[in-house]
């Protein structure tokens, strides 16, 4: 006897489901009977909208934020302190530290930290691109004074740390990190918006 399966457009809808993360082939089989089940403008909604954060959605093109133009909201906003740059690993760290208010300066995004265990340079991040940005701005009429590294402590997040402190320290610009109050092995994005403001406000240079 032949197993009964769902119908070929519903198993692919399944299968996309469960590539996304902490969604296991259960839940996506619950999500997508409920896409298939639910109110049909829901879906198209949601699909629309997850096509047209694919078309319109793209990398700010000085920190690396998430923008819809050139540059992202903050880098386009002139009340910022350019003097200083604040290093994060992804962009839901941006929005973190942008709620807790503590910070005033302008962003870079790494998109990755430096992990010698898994073999990632720190070159596969945009630390390179932070690197050229304060030479740029050092030449310019406003250089960058101090670079504020906000990675987590995890162990990548201290590595890479580590390794952009010295970074920076060559061309001249001073460095410090974020750690006061933020537990050991913490992510950034999940911290609370007090402790993040006193980690930001007890800086120590590197
Ligand atoms: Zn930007």
């Amino acid at each position: 006897m032949a197993l009964v399966r769902y119908p070929s457009a519903m198993r692919r809808l399944i299968n996309e489901l469960s590539k996304l993360p902490t969604v296991g082939e259960k839940s996506a089989t619950r999500l997508a009977y409920h896409l298939v089940n639910g109110d049909e403008r829901d879906a198209m909604l949601l699909s629309e909208s997850i096509k047209d954060c694919q078309e319109q959605i793209f990398l700010c093109s000085r920190c690396f934020f998430l923008a819809d133009e050139k540059l992202c909201e903050l880098c386009q906003d002139k009340n910022r302190d350019s003097a200083r740059i604040c290093v994060v690993e992804k962009p839901a760290d941006v929005i973190a530290i942008e709620k807790s208010g503590g910070f005033a300066g302008e962003y870079h995004v790494l998109h990755g930290l430096w992990s010698p265990l898994q073999g990632k340079d720190p070159t596969e991040t945009k630390l390179p691109e932070l690197l050229e940005r304060i030479k740029k701005a050092s030449a310019g009429s406003s250089p960058v004074e101090e670079v504020v590294i906000a990675t987590g402590t995890t162990v990548e997040g201290d590595a890479t740390a580590l390794y952009i402190g010295n970074a920076v320290a060559e061309s001249g610009v001073k460095a410090s990190r974020i750690a006061q109050g933020l537990p050991k092995g913490g992510e950034l994005e999940f911290a609370d918006e007090v402790t993040l403001t006193h980690a930001l406000r007890g800086r120590r240079a590197l």
